[in-house]
Formats: structure tokens, sequence, C-alpha cells
């Protein structure tokens, strides 16, 4: 057992996969982000990149796994119901979800698209032991092996989450989805965002694209260049690229951002940050 962070995104894209002929070096898959410490595995948000990831864990475990959801947009569930844990019966999973006031919890959530004729399988006929667990808007819980999870909600269209997992002194802040803070840095968000050693923040759209979709609940990457300065962040990844920009794209983005503010990157799937 280690008290380092093992953070590998999984999913890097925003709003749906990309149909890229040949791949894409950021990544094709929706949000989804693993994070080991030892032989524990936290997941955030279930969009499309969480199918190959339990893959692995079907052959060799952890047979206990945490996915924590930062809202339900489809793009952060779609790959739940493909989960091979969840149709496994050596496996219990744990689903964090918080509904804003008067949203469904965690069950009522996945019986809202777990059944036909979106699927042909309802929530209990998983093999899987699945538990819901309350994640509260703003607050603090434990995941398996002491890792300490804060949220706290930030600005997107229905509500969603940052969230900022800590254990042993490493700290490790997401923040998939949300557009300009509350019309200042706002204080919780700060305070989930301060001192962590690595930071996922959405950044979808450049300067020049965001225009027509203000209000849309994501931002673009020189309004992240200005919160990584006011929080003082350090190693800053940029998220939930657009599902319609190339690699070339992409990488201009990428210099561009890294010249605004060193430290800032563009997350790409698969590559690991250890913390
Ligand atoms: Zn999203
Ligand atoms: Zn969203």
């Amino acid at each position: 057992m280690t008290d380092r962070f093992e953070v590998t995104a999984r999913g890097t894209r925003g709003t749906l996969p990309p149909p890229v002929p040949g791949g894409s070096a950021f990544g094709v898959c929706t949000a989804c982000v693993a994070v080991r410490n030892g032989d524990r595995l936290a997941v955030l948000d279930a969009g499309t990149g969480i199918v190959p990831l339990g893959y692995a864990p079907a052959r060799d475990g952890p047979f206990e796994v945490d996915v924590v959801q930062s809202h339900a947009h489809c793009d952060h569930v779609m790959g739940l119901p493909f989960f091979l844990p969840l149709h496994d019966l050596r496996f219990r999973v744990r689903l964090w979800y918080a509904g804003a006031e008067g949203a469904p919890d965690g069950a009522a959530l996945l019986d809202a698209f777990l059944r036909p004729p979106f699927l042909p399988f309802g929530r209990r006929s998983l093999k899987g032991r699945l538990v819901f667990a309350a994640l509260p808007q703003a607050g603090t819980v434990d995941l398996a092996g002491g890792t300490r999870l804060l949220t706290a909600p930030v600005n997107h269209p229905g509500g969603a989450l940052v969230m900022r997992l800590e254990r042993g002194g490493r700290a490790f802040a997401h923040v998939p989805d949300f557009e300009a803070d509350f019309g200042h840095l706002d204080a919780a968000l700060t305070a989930a965002l301060r001192g962590a050693d690595l930071v996922f923040l959405d950044a979808t759209y450049t300067p020049e694209d965001y225009g027509p979709h203000k209000g849309w609940g994501h931002a673009h990457w020189a309004r992240r260049a200005e919160i990584a300065a006011a929080a003082g962040l350090g190693r800053c990844g940029l998220f939930h690229h657009a599902p319609w920009r190339s690699d070339a794209d992409l990488t201009r983005i990428a210099a561009a951002a890294s010249a605004a503010r060193p430290g800032l990157f563009l997350v790409r799937e698969g590559v690991a940050h250890r913390l």
C-alpha cells in the first residue's frame, strides 16, 4: 500500500465521443478519471472511458470500486451500464451521487435509464453488488482506503461538483464541467483547488468559439489560465475537450495555454500522473 496517488484520465472529451478516424493522441472517450492509491480505485465520472477501464479490474481486481459522479449529464454516465464490474458478482461498486435539490438519488438515477427501451436490462439484473452512497453537494466523505473526498458546487446547468481527493498529504482536484465561477472566484471552489498537487479543469472552448456557447456550462482555456493564476495552481490540466477538435487543434491550444501560464497542459487519455 502506498500513499501516492496515480491519476489517469480514461476519457478526456466532453459531450460525446468524437468519431476520429485513426484515434487521437488526446483521447476519444468521454469524461472519466481513474485515481488509484495502492490497490484502491476511485473513478470520477462514468463517461465512455469507464468501459475499457473496467476490463482490467474484471480480470485482476480491485474488487471494490468507488464511482463518483460530478453530475449526471449523459457524457458522464453513458459508460456506466457497460462497466464490467457491475455485471460480475465478485465486485462491490459504490456509486456516489449528489442529486441537486429534488433530483433523484443514485438508485432512481440508474432506474431512469437502465431500462427498456434504452437498454435490455435493468439495475436489479446486475450481478455485481451495487451500493448507493449519498454525496454531499458540499462536504467531505471517506472513500475506500482512507482517501478523503471533498465536494463543492460549481456553476453548470443543472449543477455539478468539484471533486477533491486527498490522502497522505497529496491532493488532486477535478472540475470536469463548469463555466465561469459565480462572477468572482468562488470561495468554496478556491478552497477546493488551493494547494492541490494536480488540478483538471473544464476548458471546452477557445476564446474564439466561446461566444455562441456562453451559458452552456463550459469555459475557454484563457479563462482557466486566469483561474490558475488567481488560485496559484501549479500542474493544471485542461479537460473536457470539444468533440470536434482535431489533434492539430488541440496541439495549438496546448501551446497557447502553456505560453499563457507555465504548468497548464491538455489532459491526454491514458497518461498517468503520479502525485
Ligand atoms: Zn460534460
Ligand atoms: Zn455537464
